[in-house]
């Protein structure tokens, strides 16, 4: 009687696990791997941005007392050296509208004549690329000191870039991290503004675990140091914008021009 028992509850317990094991599965449509491939690696970037997101909400530091402007150290110079406050330190940019000068923005309409809508469901949050010409120009590559996913012609620009900070300012080039690289979504407020992140040719950068805050006309000193570098590879930076978006950096239409006349994009 016991052992009857026994072996009831043990198939009562069992029973989902049955049923899931031998279940037959849905006929339906066979997945494309292509797109199961493409939605596991926008995953993997998604879950990598969100950990560097929260690993910089964990260290955010407290607001420096001082945010006057800080001497830039030479180059290869420690970070903690003398009176330098650090490359997460924020501090107001004069002369903002000088910024980008002889690079021009990259117009949607130029993005749209090569790969098309980026994807048929554009909102506030990323969606997955429905475009196949730009599926199959994006990728995932670890540039250093984190991994982005862009069109590669700009995942190749942007190794160049930091490969150079890396060089001169090792200790800046230890505190980037990735705040968003392709999402395919529209402006962040807009209602039919595409952004550049959906054509994987604008990256955020943040530095020193914290994120540069939108709009309020200070910039990151870090990114200060790192706009020269972008710009002189032909990279528009936000901190130039009507709203400042400091840790924003896109492809300006000069370098996307000459990656069409080279036949990289
Ligand atoms: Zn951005």
């Amino acid at each position: 009687m016991r052992l009857a028992l026994f072996a009831l509850a043990l198939a009562v317990l069992a029973a989902p696990l049955v049923w899931r094991v031998s279940a037959p599965r849905p006929a339906g449509p066979v997945v494309d791997t292509v797109v199961l491939a493409e939605r596991v690696a926008m995953l993997e970037v998604e879950v990598e941005t969100l950990r560097d997101r929260l690993e910089t909400l964990r260290s955010r530091p407290a607001p420096p007392a001082d945010q006057g402007a800080a001497p830039l150290p030479a180059p290869g110079a420690p970070s903690g050296a003398g009176d330098f406050s650090g490359f997460g330190d924020l501090m107001l940019l004069s002369a903002r509208r000088e910024i980008n000068k002889g690079l021009t923005l990259l117009g949607i309409r130029d993005l749209e004549a090569v790969f098309g809508q980026p994807s048929a469901e554009l909102g506030q949050t990323c969606a997955q690329p429905t475009s196949q010409r730009l599926a199959g120009a994006l990728e995932t590559r670890d540039v250093g000191p984190f991994r982005a996913r862009l069109v590669k012609p700009a995942l190749d620009s942007l190794e160049q870039v930091l490969a150079r900070v890396a060089e001169d300012y090792p200790d800046l080039y230890a505190e980037l991290r990735t705040y968003g690289g392709f999402c395919a979504r529209l402006i962040r407020g807009s209602a039919d503004q595409i952004s550049r992140h959906a054509f994987g040719v604008a990256v955020d950068v943040s530095v020193g675990g914290s994120i540069d805050p939108m709009g309020d006309g200070k910039t990151q000193f870090g990114l200060i140091v790192l706009s020269d570098y972008f710009t002189e590879a032909g990279w528009i930076w936000g901190a130039g914008f009507g709203r400042e978006d400091s840790m924003h950096f896109e492809v300006s239409a000069e370098l996307f021009r000459r990656w069409r006349d080279e036949g990289l994009i």
